[in-house]
């Protein structure tokens, strides 16, 4: 990776840190924003880069992609990288996932919750988790309806090795402003009745990318996913 490619990653970072602080401002909800840095199909060299501009958090999307990556980074960083599963999961994964990760946001059925509080090492901290909402019932994405909430919920609280942080959510593409307006809305109403029920432990709503971070933040979101916009178009 040339110089040039790390300082562009270091510039977009200071950047959009500086935009989350202006919207985190604006936004009449008073958050404080977390960045996760989404580095899919992304070189360890761009994650490295990350890494020197401070960056702590990082998403990935495929479980393979993500393990060797963590592997060859162990060795190198003596920072405390926190890894955040954001694809789908495959019930033949979760060991990895258990093994490797710190956080899981795409947890949608009981089955996988199970597999990962039974796979989740002994000698490790609780894994973070937060339940992903299809909020727009699209058929593209996958997540629980808004009412399938609670009682995932519920069975996530029972699990030793899970903490229930929160939600996820990824819209719907193609939708207009109001709609994506009235979609994080409702995430956000979901969200403080999770809080209501569970108190403090649920701290984190994660929702906006690259494209929709602005309105997310300003619709309540703390914690907003960026991958493009920090690492540059993916190959696809
Ligand atoms: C890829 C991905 C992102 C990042 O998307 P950008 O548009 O590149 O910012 C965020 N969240 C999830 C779940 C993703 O799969």
């Amino acid at each position: 990776m040339t110089t040039k490619v790390s300082e562009k990653i270091t510039n977009n970072l200071a950047e959009i840190r500086q935009q989350l602080q202006i919207l985190a401002e604006e936004s009449s909800h008073g958050q404080s924003v977390q960045l996760l840095a989404v580095s899919k199909k992304h070189p360890l060299e761009a994650i490295n880069a990350a890494i020197a501009a401070g960056q702590m958090h990082f998403g990935e999307n495929y479980v393979q992609e993500a393990v060797d990556k963590i592997n060859q980074l162990k060795g190198q960083i003596t920072e405390p990288v926190q890894w955040h599963f954001i694809g789908p999961v495959q019930s033949n994964k979760t060991k990895d996932i258990a093994q490797y990760f710190d956080w899981v946001q795409s947890v949608e059925r009981e089955k996988v919750a199970r597999r990962l509080n039974e796979q989740r090492p002994g000698n490790l901290d609780q894994l973070n988790v937060l339940l992903q909402v299809n909020i727009d019932d699209d058929d593209n994405k996958s997540g629980l309806a808004p009412e399938q909430v609670d009682a995932l919920a519920g069975y996530v609280m029972s699990c030793p090795k899970l903490k229930l942080r929160g939600l996820m959510t990824i819209l719907k593409a193609g939708t207009t402003k109001e709609q994506r307006a009235h979609s994080f809305q409702h995430m956000f109403r979901l969200y403080e009745r999770l809080q209501q029920t569970y108190g403090e432990q649920i701290d984190t709503l994660s929702m906006g990318m690259s494209a929709d971070m602005r309105q997310a933040v300003l619709e309540g979101a703390n914690m907003v996913r960026i991958g493009t916009a920090i690492f540059g178009e993916r190959e696809s």
